[in-house]
């Protein structure tokens, strides 16, 4: 069957001060009654803060990744586009643009590789000819978040905009994106 996600991606966050944001959102989401402390963290009594008026109760778990971490929507690999921190020009990835959608996806993941080793990496564009840091292109449908701090909601309701915006603020203001996928 498989199981629905959303992970909030705090791109502001460091390897150095990651557990502790990780400490301090999950402080505050078993505060508001979002989430329970323990294993897990299944969904608390007040979860409908989270998400919509009309969604039903969640019945998964919350997982937190203090750590380097590609966070994506899952195996099917499906954006169509990146888009170019520099010049917004798209790189094509569904082979209708300058590369094969093989090799752009091969430009793609070289970084991805060089991302996860080093915590740099740069992707050119084929518009503007310049680098540009792997974390700053926009995914199409935010396919990708390379973050070094991820909160999954597994298998909850689509997560409320507010929501996501007072967490982002809790977590110092920094930028978050919602990543959502299916495995
Ligand atoms: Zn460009």
């Amino acid at each position: 069957m498989g199981y629905r996600y959303e992970t909030v991606a705090d791109h502001d966050a460091t390897l150095e001060d990651a557990a502790e944001l990780a400490d301090r959102g999950l402080k505050w989401l078993v505060a508001e009654g979002i989430v329970r402390d323990g294993p897990g963290h299944p969904p608390g009594e007040r979860w409908y803060l989270a998400v919509g008026p009309a969604d039903l109760e969640p019945g998964g778990t919350l997982e937190i990744m203090p750590l380097r971490a590609v966070f994506d929507g899952g195996p099917r690999r499906d954006p169509s586009y990146a888009v170019c921190p520099h010049c917004a020009g798209h790189l094509v990835l569904d082979g209708i643009g300058r590369y094969t959608e093989q090799v752009a996806w091969e430009l793609v993941e070289e970084a991805i590789d060089t991302w996860h080793d080093t915590g740099r990496a740069a992707l050119a564009c084929p518009h503007c000819g310049r680098d540009a840091d792997l974390t700053a292109w926009a995914w199409d449908g935010d396919y990708f978040a390379f973050a070094c701090l991820g909160f999954t909601f597994r298998d909850w309701p689509p997560l409320d905009g507010g929501f996501v915006e007072e967490f982002a603020r809790v977590l110092g203001g920094h930028r978050v994106t919602v990543v959502a996928g299916r495995y």
